[in-house]
């Protein structure tokens, strides 16, 4: 499969060469220049997510130099569970897509994990290793780290606003080897993303530190995300219930993104709402059909914080001159209240804590109207309610406990290092890095 840029002024490439560039060289995204179909028919629920993600890969990996290890690379990814549960007895028709069984209880695991098993076998004997250049909202950057930690194939350089992530955050963006440099910037996420850019557009940076990007701009991400849609969407059609319509907290847009490609690959996958928080971007798009990015404020969701959503870009290509609500894609926001309500709502009805990002979707579904809410949704539940303790303990009354994977982390220290929002400095940091592991 040849990938292309958004942009259309960077040459074709294949998919490995996609995945260790991240972003293209034009400053474009990369998308398959076209997006493969699959039979549904030939995939079964049963299935180990590992296994229906290497059969929906398959067409994008024929051909490149990682063809032969996809299976392998799947296997090791995908190695923790995902679950579908109806936890409400009055909305029978939604299902909860869980996705924050991983190592770092967020689904930002399944992308970074998958990037890294590919990555990993990319890196020639005598390259210099990658480093991975990673702006986090909160959860991006701990799975990145978890994901490649200690590995001799790349480092890791993480970026993050100073401020505005829980605690629990901070310490799984920090408490790794040396591998994993953690950078605190201020003042907010879109400032992170805007420098990792700028280090991405600048050749003699790129090359000097053999950079790649794990944000989700990295088509790797992209494919892993598709994977569990696929599950789910089978498991509602062998239910009789065809098409599964799906809720996606939104912020880069990079988890609706997928869903929108598993959708075109032939999945049996109706509409796709886009959650926000009052980070409106998407949804006024949705609304005025005009794109107006913006700085970004802070919200009860934190890692959906995003005023210029970075995949926007693809979507937009994608969907060429054609309006894209005929994709049936479509968007909502929720305000910080009604992310409260819900929780404190959902805990007395259900006993179920969500994380304030599920709650947005929770709120999403909860707006539909009675006839559409009558046809069978998914909300994906992206994160563990344990990772916003200030968030969700309040409003339930109760203290959580950390997930357990989460837990065994904190007993690790925490690195830190304060750093002016600038090229030099992170180019500073990267040479400190690079210079203690020799
Ligand atoms: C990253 C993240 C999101 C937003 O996902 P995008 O792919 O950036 O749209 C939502 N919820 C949680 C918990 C996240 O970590």
């Amino acid at each position: 499969m040849k990938l292309i840029s958004t942009r259309g002024e960077a040459p074709a490439v294949s998919l490995s060469e996609a995945i260790m560039t991240g972003l293209a060289p034009d400053g474009g995204l990369y998308l398959p220049e076209t997006l493969p179909a699959i039979d549904p028919d030939t995939l079964d629920p049963d299935w180990p997510l590992w296994r229906i993600a290497a059969a929906l890969f398959a067409p994008f990996f024929k051909g490149d130099v990682l063809e032969d290890a996809l299976e392998t690379i799947c296997r090791e990814a995908f190695s923790f569970p995902v679950g579908l549960d109806t936890p409400d007895p009055q909305a029978p028709n939604l299902a909860v897509l869980e996705l924050f069984h991983g190592p770092t209880a967020a689904f930002k695991d399944f992308g970074a994990r998958f990037l890294a098993q590919c990555l990993r076998r990319l890196k020639k004997p005598g390259d210099a290793p990658f480093t991975i250049l990673v702006a986090t909202s909160g959860d991006t950057g701990g799975a990145v780290a978890a994901a490649f930690d200690g590995a001799s194939e790349a480092r890791v350089a993480v970026l993050y606003p100073e401020g505005r992530v829980s605690k629990l955050q901070e310490h799984q963006l920090a408490c790794w080897s040396d591998t994993v440099t953690t950078l605190s910037v201020r003042p907010d996420f879109d400032t992170c993303q805007a420098l990792v850019k700028q280090a991405f557009n600048d050749p003699a940076f790129r090359s000097d530190f053999h950079l790649t990007s794990a944000n989700s701009i990295n088509i790797a991400r992209l494919m892993a995300q598709m994977s569990y849609y696929a599950w789910a969407a089978l498991v509602v059609a062998r239910q009789g219930r065809a098409p599964v319509n799906v809720i996606v907290p939104t912020g880069n847009l990079g988890n609706a993104l997928a869903a929108v490609w598993a959708k075109r690959m032939g999945l049996p996958i109706g509409r796709i709402i886009c959650a926000v928080n009052a980070n409106r971007t998407v949804a006024d798009y949705f609304e005025t059909a005009r794109y107006e990015p913006r700085a970004s404020v802070p919200t009860q969701a934190n890692a959906m914080d995003v005023g210029a959503p970075s995949n926007f870009e693809r979507l937009t290509h994608m969907a060429g001159s054609d309006d894209l609500t005929a994709f049936g894609i479509g968007a909502d926001w929720v305000s910080d209240a009604l992310i409260e309500s819900a929780i404190g709502d959902a805990y007395r009805r259900t006993g179920r804590v969500w994380c304030p990002h599920t709650a947005v979707g929770l709120v999403a579904h909860a707006r539909l109207s009675p006839d559409d809410r009558a046809a069978p949704w998914v909300v994906a539940a992206t994160a563990h309610a344990s990772k916003f303790p200030d968030v969700v303990e309040p409003i339930i009354g109760r203290r959580i406990d950390p997930a357990p994977p989460l837990a065994a982390l904190l007993d690790r220290p925490k690195r830190i290092r304060p750093m002016e929002a600038s090229l030099g400095a992170l180019r500073a940091a990267l040479e400190d890095q690079r210079a203690l592991l020799g």
